[in-house]
């Protein structure tokens, strides 16, 4: 599955930074809504991380990058999760969100 970089239009404070990644399938439609905080998102049509060298999921944690993988309608892995990080993020979960917070502090 491809992995497409999405930005949200409007700066916020969305737990997943103004840029994050999400794999999922090729047939699916572009997102339209943050996964985490709801607001409007676009996805970038030349995915940055891609144009680099290929970087690994822990190349992406260390760079404070977090990387969700669709697992199902509204379900996400977070690949990128440490700690006491959930994996399995879900939309309407919000216990489930990255801790982006506790990351950078680290
Ligand atoms: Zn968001």
């Amino acid at each position: 599955m491809p992995t497409y970089v999405y930005a949200h239009k409007d700066q916020n404070s969305c737990q997943l930074g103004s840029e994050f990644e999400v794999v999922q399938p090729i047939k699916d439609n572009a997102l339209k809504k943050c996964p985490s905080c709801g607001k409007a998102i676009e996805r970038l049509i030349f995915p940055p991380m891609s144009i680099k060298s290929p970087k690994s999921d822990s190349d992406l944690k260390g760079l404070g990058f977090t990387k969700l993988v669709k697992k199902d309608n509204g379900v996400y892995e977070n690949v990128t999760a440490s700690g006491s990080e959930s994996k399995l993020f879900k939309a309407d979960d919000p216990s489930s969100m990255p801790h982006l917070h506790k990351k950078i502090g680290d």
